[in-house]
């Protein structure tokens, strides 16, 4: 799919990579909804284990894109909401007739034992990162079948591979990679292509707010960001974090290549492989 003159929906897209996501298709000539839970932080997002978005940093993120970048509005959303899912698609056909791409982004973690771990805090990070994928999939669908659509799911290296006290979190990202195949089998005879794509280790406020101050502890006196470049030295094959901006590349090529559908593209610098 050309991209000049579609119109896209980045959830999450207040900031982190969902924020680059949502630049790059506006540079690109696209019409963005930049949606995030925007004023509903303070009910939605109020109670989480570090700081979702801010209140008014949604509509300053959509401002900015729109002052520099091209086409963008910033609409808020739960995606954990049906109702509010369905306010959103609904925004997008109002403001430009339809919808051609939805970018499934938003997303929490929390690391815990599973021994110990909240049953509540379980069901609200499937209630984000999976039940959010599907709501706002089966809004969509609709609406993308009339156009060839395209949905790309932002899952996660650690959809590919479990580790240590971070077990909730990996079974939502396994369960957005099941989703994303099924779907793209289910979806292809109506031409909608849904793919995923699986970041590795990327500097965004879910890592610096909380999880380099989590499991870093091994690079004391550094900074948030020097132990991170550390980590990500030692344990990553190309030795190098990830730019938001080179998941963003991923998203525009996985919008463009109209052959491929039910892919898990890991941007990771080799993090799935490891180094040994
Ligand atoms: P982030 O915390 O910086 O941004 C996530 C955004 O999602 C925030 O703006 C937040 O307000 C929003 N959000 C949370 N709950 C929401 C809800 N219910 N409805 C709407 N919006 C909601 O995180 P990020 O690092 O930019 O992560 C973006 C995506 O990439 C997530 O799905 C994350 O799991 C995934 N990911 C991140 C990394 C990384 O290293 N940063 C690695 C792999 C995957």
């Amino acid at each position: 799919m050309q991209i000049k003159g579609k119109t896209v929906i980045v959830t999450g897209a207040a900031r982190g990579i969902g924020r680059a996501i949502a630049e790059a298709f506006a540079r690109e000539g696209a019409n963005v909804l930049a949606a995030d839970l925007g004023s509903l932080a303070v009910g939605a997002g109020a109670d989480w284990h570090y700081s979702l978005s801010a209140e008014t940093e949604l509509a300053a993120t959509a401002r900015e894109i729109g002052e520099r970048d091209g086409e963008c509005m910033a609409i808020e959303v739960d995606v954990s909401d049906r109702a509010s899912c369905q306010n959103l698609v609904e925004r997008s056909v109002e403001a430009f007739g339809g919808l051609d791409i939805l970018v499934n982004n938003a997303g929490i973690i929390k690391l815990g034992r599973i021994a110990d771990f909240a049953e509540s805090t379980w069901d609200r990070i499937f209630a984000v990162n999976v039940k959010g994928v599907f709501l706002m999939s089966q809004t969509a669908i609709p609406f993308l079948a009339k156009r060839g659509g395209v949905i790309i799911n932002i899952a996660s290296n650690a959809g590919k591979r479990g580790s240590a006290f971070n077990g909730p979190y990996c079974a939502s990202k396994a369960a957005v990679i099941g989703l994303t195949q099924s779907m793209a089998a289910e979806l292809a005879e109506i031409s909608i292509r849904v793919n995923a794509i699986c970041p590795g280790n990327v500097f965004t406020p879910m890592q610096f707010d909380y999880l380099v101050k989590h499991r870093l502890q091994q690079y004391p006196g550094q900074s948030f960001e020097e132990a991170f470049d550390a980590f990500v030295k030692d344990t990553v094959p190309l030795g190098r974090k990830q730019a938001p901006e080179e998941i963003a590349d991923a998203a525009l090529y996985l919008t463009r290549a109209d052959s491929v559908t039910g892919a898990s593209l890991s941007v990771d610098g080799g993090n799935g492989i490891g180094l040994s």
